[in-house]
Formats: C-alpha cells, structure tokens, sequence
C-alpha cells in the first residue's frame, strides 16, 4: 500500500516548485556607515537572491533556520567599489601594445579583464571609451549571468572631430548628432567626448580646444535628449570652460584643471573623475612593464604635478569626485590595485577617510543615477558587498585587505576558503 501510495505521488507529481529564494546571512561584521554615524557592530545582514533584505544588530535580527551562514567576525563590511573610468581592452602606447587585435579577441580580452575587476572588489564599473562594440556585447553576456563581471554601464566609442583623443572621428554638428545617436542606439548610457588632447597623443596641443561651439552643443543637446549623460577628456581648461557653458556633465582626468574652472564645475554640479594614479609614481611600474617609451613617461612627469594640484583644488573646492583609475581597476600599484591606491592619494590630497569612501560607492551611484540600488548597504539595494580586515574610515588603507567580494548576493571571493 504504501509502495503504490509513493507510484500515485510521483505520477501526479507536479514539475518542481521553483526554488525557494535562498536565504543568506552575514553574521558578525561590523557594518561602515557613509555618512559619519557609528559602524553597526557586530550585524546581521540578510541577503535574499540578489538583494538586501534586512540589516541590524544580532539580537534584533533574527537569522532564518534555512538561511546559508557566512560568519563576518572581525569584519568591516562596504558597499562594492565603483570605478568610473575603466577600459577593458586599455592598449597604450609601448611593446605591449597590440596591433590590429580583432574585435572577438578583445571581448575576451575585456572578459578576463572584467573577471579580475570584479574580484579584487569592483563591482561596479563605467567603460569610457570602446572599440568596435565588444563593450555592448560584454555587458549583455554579464547582465544575462552567463559569466561573472562586473555591473557595467558604458560610454561605447569615443567621439572626436578628426585628429582628436577618441576613436570615432566626426565633422560638423550633423556628423556629431549622428555619432551619438549611433552610440546611444548601440546601448550607450554615456557619451564620452575627446575634447582636448591626451598625454598619449604624438600631435597637437593638449591646451587646445578643438571643437567648434556648433559642434560641442549638439552632440551635448542630442545625448541630453536621449536622457544620457555626456563626460569629456580633460587636457585643457580652455576646452573644459567651453565644454562646462555647453552642459557637460563630467569630466575625466582634469590634467590641468584651474581653480577658476573648478569653481564652475561646482557651480554647475559637473562631476570629476580623476584617475590621479595614472600620473603619479605608482604607474611608472606599469608604464615600464608595458614598454611604454621614454616620451610618454617624461611626458607623464610633467603632467603629473598640475594633475595632483588640480585634485587638492577640486577637493577644496567642494566639486563632487567619483573614483576611476583609467587603468585595470585591480591593476597593481604601489602593492595594492589601482582603485585602491587612487582612493588613498584623494585622502593624501586633502579627503577624508569617509570622503574617499564614498567617492568609491555612493558618488559613482549619484553620478550614474542608480544611487537607489547600489552605492549603499540598506535593504532593497543589490547585496554588493566587500569585506575588508580593518576600519576604513579609521584609515584608507584599510582597503588593501580585501579578502571577501559578493555581487548580487553570490560570492565571488572569499579568501579564507581553499579553492
Ligand atoms: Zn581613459
């Protein structure tokens, strides 16, 4: 009877249920407030599929029996770090560089590079300037969870009048609207503009400031009208005044940026993304392992001063600051990666501990406009969480111990398991 009970069970059965969303709590860190309050001490965050579902101490939140327990003791946990200016395929000048690399090897390329990111604590990043697509095709492969990487929000190709700093090579206000039009239909959520030159550019002047007026407030007007952001290279304050009167929302580097600019961009709320470390002493390590030539590391040198004053000023001047490398977010650098070793020259140029921290989670957020799902530890945000050894808010510094990386509620790093 009972046989022919099991036989009647398994013929009705029904296809099975749907998994129940899994539980999973991280028990006994110490949760980092942005805002300057206390840290949560020993917390309890619960995490249910991809999102936080509860935050509190370990007596008023209960763990679910069924949840998966990650014991945090000793913990300091952040949101996941942002890094807004990152290509996946960087190929600058030196005997590394790659000629005439096809577009299928530099998807995969970009994969690898996006894996790395993402464990040494990147979850978030904003690409400002790709080659044939492959960022388009990258995110979609990421976004549909078929590889782990990095959430990725992008500019695609860069726009230039010819012979500027960017790939996509444009004349005249109607070739620039179409050049953003083409980027936004391709799956930009950002317009990069090269307005001035880069350090790496063999002709022109970087003070210079090549586009007719014409041109810099169509492809602004065009990108605006398609409710996306634009960003220009920074090289010149001439361009950058220019590009600021014309309703450019950020820019990138600020090599030679001026107090007088930077007030403006406060004024106008136009955000800066620095990428300090790629002028300072930590990338000549870099530089010298890719073969870049002696040009382009004198050259590094001297743009690296007016760069680091252009921060401290920024930075003064209260202009909002969202962390981004121009270089492999986990790239090495002065024995941490570069991400981190940016957030540590912002507090030696004049931040806080807490201002740099947030520069890195919650004023990327601000800047992307997804301040309402990352950026932050609060339930209803996506579970990005990094686990760190120490107090980052006592010190920076703190973020060379990374040993504990989570996107979307799945564990991508966990140093203390074996693999
Ligand atoms: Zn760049």
């Amino acid at each position: 009877m009972k046989h022919a009970l099991l036989v009647l069970a398994t013929a009705c059965a029904l296809p099975p249920a749907p998994a129940l969303a899994e539980t999973v709590a991280l028990v006994g860190g110490n949760v980092v407030d942005l805002d300057g309050k206390a840290p949560l001490r020993d917390a309890v965050v619960l995490i249910e599929d991809e999102r936080i579902q509860a935050i509190g101490s370990r007596a008023s939140t209960p763990v679910p029996p069924d949840a998966k327990v990650i014991a945090m003791d000793g913990k300091w946990l952040i949101p996941g770090l942002m890094n807004m200016h990152v290509h996946l395929a960087l190929n600058l000048p030196g005997a590394s560089r790659i000629y005439n690399e096809t577009p299928d090897s530099m998807v995969l390329r970009s994969l690898d590079n996006a894996q790395k990111s993402l464990k040494s604590g990147v979850t978030t990043i904003r690409l400002t300037g790709s080659d044939a697509g492959v960022d388009f095709t990258l995110k979609r492969a990421i976004d549909a969870g078929l590889f782990d990487g990095p959430r990725i929000h992008t500019a695609g190709s860069s726009i230039v009048a010819t012979g500027g700093h960017g790939k996509t090579e444009v004349n005249g206000a109607a070739e620039f609207s179409r050049a953003v039009r083409e980027q936004v239909k391709a799956g930009a959520t950002w317009i990069k503009l090269g307005i001035s030159g880069g350090i790496s550019d063999t002709h022109g002047d970087i003070g210079a400031s090549p586009f007719t007026d014409a041109e810099l407030t169509t492809a602004i007007e065009v990108a605006h009208r398609n409710g996306v952001k634009v960003t220009g290279h920074s090289g010149s304050p001439i361009a950058s005044d220019a590009a600021i009167d014309a309703g450019i929302d950020a820019f990138e580097h600020g090599y030679f940026l001026t107090p007088q600019v930077l007030k403006k961009m406060k004024l106008k709320g136009v955000w800066f993304i620095p990428t300090i470390v790629v002028s300072q002493s930590g990338a000549k390590e870099f530089y010298r392992k890719i073969g870049s030539p002696p040009w382009y590391l004198h050259r590094v040198d001297s743009v690296g001063k007016a760069h680091i004053q252009a921060l401290r000023d920024a930075i003064s001047n209260g202009v909002s600051i969202a962390l981004g490398t121009d270089q492999y977010p986990y790239e090495p650098n002065e024995g941490t990666t570069a991400t981190v070793r940016e957030a540590e020259i912002y507090v030696d140029a004049g931040m806080t501990p807490a201002q740099a921290l947030r520069s890195a989670t919650i004023e990327p957020a601000r800047m992307l406009g997804v301040d309402n799902e990352v950026g932050v530890l609060k339930p209803g945000y996506y579970a990005d969480i990094v686990a760190l050894d120490a107090d980052p808010i006592a010190d920076i510094a703190a973020l060379r111990t990374i040993g504990f990386v989570m996107k979307g509620g799945k564990v991508i790093r966990d140093d203390r398991i074996q693999p």
